[in-house]
């Protein structure tokens, strides 16, 4: 687990940031560009001038002038080419961008229209409208050939045209990027708002979307919102027919796993045209904590439907990832589906996975495993990880 917040160990006394998004430099990564820097000191080290902010692991080698913040312990890994924000004070931080990470993803706001029974960040209603300013900013101070970035939420299509101005900023400022936004769809029910997404003419750009039914009861039972598995569809449709890239996105628990394989004939049959399905495994953070009794199941009791959805799909040609799955609980004919998904700061190991063979292809677990995880996790032999699976699922 990688921290990505703090308080600082300490800060400039009675100092007001004239900013809240730095992009972090050192003497190794300096730009000419000054504004929007911070620069990070090492112990003893002369504080160049011209920087609106600096920052340092301890606060005895604080600078004489300008303003600072002392970086708690589990922030002191923030290098040049990560992107911070602090409060105006300096008290409080967060990293929004880590240089040396593929799995950077921007909270763009906590407000959704969706209760899901399993929501890894249950939905917040306080205004957080700045979140999307920070994002913008950002994106500002990433460098042209930034790779990816993701953007996710609550429910980012909340923000409407906004959303839409911060993905023409990415398309237009970083130009390599892959982005991926996530959303629950609904608000493409609207051709309007599916015609201004297409607008951003981002071909890089995908959009994954939930569906949790291969009918409305469920759908909407699981997402604690009627109407939703209707609007959903709808949106996903009109996206499909102004041309978009979407990845439909099912989480596997105990209400939706009897239905994968109706779920995987429905995407099969109704929207083929979907670029990928991602089949996922439960993070067990916020309401999955809470609703634990309704919505643990454990993966080996899975197997049968996940197998047979995956095989629906693959038979069909869509693309077809099963994300969040320890391989010791899949079968082996479904390993090469598994993608490495969790991403790297909430990614851990179990004490079991010590001897495993397949440590190097697994993507072991969230950090929120430690709350509830199979029984069933064991060591891969090397005989077993070395033996040629028996495929029959199509791919
Ligand atoms: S023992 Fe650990 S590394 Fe090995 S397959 Fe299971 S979860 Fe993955």
């Amino acid at each position: 687990m990688i921290s990505l917040r703090g308080r600082a160990s300490d800060f400039g006394p009675g100092q007001h940031l004239d900013r809240a998004v730095w992009m972090v430099v050192d003497r190794d990564r300096l730009t000419p560009q000054r504004h929007g820097r911070a620069y990070k000191l090492r112990d003893c080290e002369e504080a160049p001038p011209g920087f609106g902010l600096y920052l340092v692991d301890d606060a005895r080698f604080a600078p004489r002038d300008g303003a600072w913040i002392a970086l708690p312990p589990l922030l002191r890994y923030v290098a040049a080419g990560d992107v911070i924000s602090a409060s105006e004070s300096g008290e409080h931080v967060r990293v929004l961008w880590r240089a040396g990470s593929p799995n950077n993803s921007v909270l763009l706001t906590e407000r959704c229209d969706h209760y899901c029974l399993m929501c890894s960040q249950p939905p917040k209603e306080r205004d957080d409208d700045w979140l999307l300013d920070n994002a913008a900013e950002l994106i500002r101070l990433l460098p042209t050939s930034t790779p990816g970035i993701g953007f996710t939420g609550g429910e980012p299509t909340i923000y409407g045209e906004r959303l839409i101005e911060l993905l023409r900023l990415c398309r237009n400022l970083l130009p390599d990027a892959g982005v991926h936004v996530l959303s629950n769809g609904r608000r493409f029910a609207n051709f309007g708002f599916a015609r201004s997404w297409a607008s951003v003419d981002n071909p890089r750009m995908m959009v994954g979307i939930p569906l949790y039914g291969a009918e409305p009861a469920l759908h909407d039972y699981v997402v604690q919102s009627e109407g939703a598995f209707e609007d959903t569809v709808r949106g996903i449709v009109n996206l499909g027919e102004v041309g978009q890239r979407i990845e439909i996105r099912v989480v596997i628990h105990q209400q939706t796993a009897p239905a994968l394989p109706e779920i995987a004939e429905y995407i099969a049959r109704n929207l083929p045209f979907v670029e990928q399905v991602a089949l996922m495994g439960l993070e067990m953070m916020g309401f999955a904590r809470a609703n634990v009794k309704d919505v643990w199941i454990d993966p080996l009791d899975y197997q049968p439907e996940l197998r047979e959805a995956v095989s629906l799909l693959a038979l069909r040609r869509v693309r077809t990832m099963i994300y969040n799955h320890q391989l010791c609980l899949l079968d082996r004919e479904l390993w090469p589906f598994a993608v490495r998904s969790i991403s790297d700061w909430k990614n851990e190991y179990h004490a079991e996975c010590t001897d495993c063979s397949a440590r190097d292809r697994c993507g072991g677990f969230f950090f929120s495993a430690k709350y509830k995880v199979s029984e069933s996790i064991r060591a891969i032999p090397a005989a077993e990880t070395q033996a040629p699976a028996l495929l029959s699922l199509g791919r």
